[in-house]
């Protein structure tokens, strides 16, 4: 059985806990890999290794970090297909989905090139009478990195391409279910010229995460994961004196207005409902159908879901794969078993695919869902699709913002100003104006609200360079010392 090893000191060290975790292949539902969970002396020893890296790396000029953030996108660019196959080797989405997770992942290494630019500080000549007021923006040191298992390229590369340029060093603690990216990562980042120490990767779970958050030596953590365990890292990390932004879970809520294309709002509702088996944090998992539109838009969903093709991404015609445990297939499946007074339209468990040994459950349509139901109120992360019936734009809206989470939302309208009203009401992060999964692009940020995100900063883009820098202003003069006097009072602007 192949081990997933650690990343310290620019290569891979295998692990020497003893304590195994179980790598799945989902497709088939046998286990093809272990990482050894990372001891505290581990993570400790990444630690160490960054931060004997970072005065180094820290004094490399702008256009050295720059060039080496251009030099990775080229080798992941040239890797596209390897990283791919990886992912979905270990996470079972189809290849083209996993192709599309690395074209938004590289959207954040070219943002990072553009690192000069943005650590540009502010300039105020003559402030005062021959004083001149300057920023600049500084790294941290070593900050870490945590991640979850559903986008095991792209969320790393949120987190490390700006904290890189910026001039910190880094550690990853990506997801234990499907490691294997990381370790290729690191190496292109190495291949690139990163120096060795710079980016240490540490394999594990929970262990490894406390050793981060209370370790002295790292300044700010990023995390993306589900709510209960952001708040926790949100709560310990920032009593440990750290920088923190955790990233939570999601509801995100599709509102389709009654004068909306009913078949264009079908695609969308499938397309992110179902996509990656579910498994996306912008997936939609609550279509709002307002007043006479529901019936039609019903019908039209389940009548595409007969015609999503389940499968292995071995399979070049499948377009969602399984489910990444049977604990989490097994536990959305309960969901549709426990489904109460709702109405079951599809039902994923009888897609003859749901009963092999991988782990896969059909798309699954509920209809009726009312707001009291676990199937509304949990976050489920799977292939089902609630429909919520509202009678009124007010009623929808009310929805939204009465969600324990704020994600993503979107509407689908015809009515330009009924988007516009809707984008000025909704309270949430991110909004689409028929456009289903809104994930901004990489040089706005990335951030929910409410319990989908716990901090200040959003995730990558500008906020990501605010968050992996601290700014510092100076205040210069150059006095000829002949003028020097004693002045005991307060400095005032002359
Ligand atoms: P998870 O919370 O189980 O794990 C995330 C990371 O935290 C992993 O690296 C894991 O090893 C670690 N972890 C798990 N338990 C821990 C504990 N008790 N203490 C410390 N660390 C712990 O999440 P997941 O199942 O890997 O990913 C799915 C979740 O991530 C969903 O809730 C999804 O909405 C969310 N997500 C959010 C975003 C976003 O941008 N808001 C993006 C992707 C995924």
């Amino acid at each position: 059985m192949r081990e997933i090893k650690h990343w310290l000191d620019g290569q891979a060290v295998s692990g020497t806990s003893g304590r195994q975790l179980p790598v799945w292949d989902p497709a088939t539902g046998e286990q093809q890999a272990y990482v050894v969970a990372a001891t505290k002396a581990e993570t400790e020893r990444a630690v160490v290794s960054a931060l004997a890296a970072f005065p180094g790396w820290r004094a490399a000029s702008l256009s050295r970090r720059a060039e080496v953030m251009f030099r990775f996108r080229e080798l992941v660019d040239a890797n596209r297909k390897e990283i791919a196959a990886l992912v979905s080797l270990e996470h079972g989405k189809t290849v083209a989905d996993a192709a599309g997770e690395l074209a938004r992942g590289l959207e954040n290494i070219e943002f990072a090139t553009g690192a000069p630019h943005l650590l540009k500080g502010g300039y105020s000549e003559q402030a005062s009478t021959g004083v001149d007021v300057y920023s600049i923006r500084q790294p941290l040191g070593v900050v870490a990195g945590i991640t979850p298992f559903n986008f095991p390229a792209m969320v790393p590369m949120w987190m490390f391409c700006n904290a890189l340029v910026c001039g910190n060093t880094f550690v990853l603690k990506p997801s234990e279910k499907d490691p294997s990216v990381s370790l290729l990562l690191a190496d292109l980042l190495r291949q690139a010229g990163l120096p060795d120490g710079a980016f240490n990767v540490v394999q594990g779970d929970r262990e490894a995460v406390e050793t981060l958050i209370a370790h002295p030596d790292v300044e700010a953590l990023s995390f993306v994961g589900s709510t209960p365990i952001a708040r926790a890292v949100y709560e310990a990390g920032t009593r440990a004196g750290k920088r923190v932004q955790a990233l939570g879970g999601a509801k995100n809520h599709m509102v389709v207005l009654p004068d909306a294309d009913v078949d264009a709002a079908a695609d969308a509702a499938v397309s992110a409902g179902y996509g990656s088996a579910g498994e996306r944090c912008m997936a939609v998992s609550v279509v709002v159908a307002v007043g006479a539109v529901a019936d039609p838009l019903v019908a039209a969903i389940g009548e595409r879901i007969g015609r999503i093709a389940v499968g292995p991404a071995t399979d070049p015609a499948a377009e969602m794969g399984p489910l990444i445990t049977r604990e989490h297939r097994d536990r959305v499946a309960g969901y549709l078993a426990d489904s109460g007074t709702a109405e079951v339209v599809v039902d994923g468990r009888q897609a003859p695919i749901a009963s092999g040994p991988g782990f896969f459950l059909g798309a699954s349509l509920v209809d009726r869902v009312s707001t009291d139901s676990p199937l509304y109120r949990d976050e489920i992360f799977g292939p089902v699709l609630s429909v919520v019936r509202a009678e009124t734009y007010d009623e929808a809206v009310k929805l939204v913002n009465g969600n324990e989470y704020g994600n993503g939302t979107a509407i689908f309208t015809r009515d330009g100003g009924a988007a516009r009203q809707f984008q000025y009401d909704v309270v949430c992060g991110m909004v689409g104006v028929n456009v289903p999964v809104p994930v901004p692009v990489a040089y706005y940020s990335f951030g929910g609200w409410k319990s989908s995100l716990f901090g200040d900063l959003h995730m990558y883009g500008p906020d990501g360079i605010q968050f992996y820098t601290r700014s510092k202003v100076v205040t210069s003069r150059w006095p000829d010392p002949a003028t020097s006097e004693v002045d005991l009072g307060f400095p005032k602007v002359r």
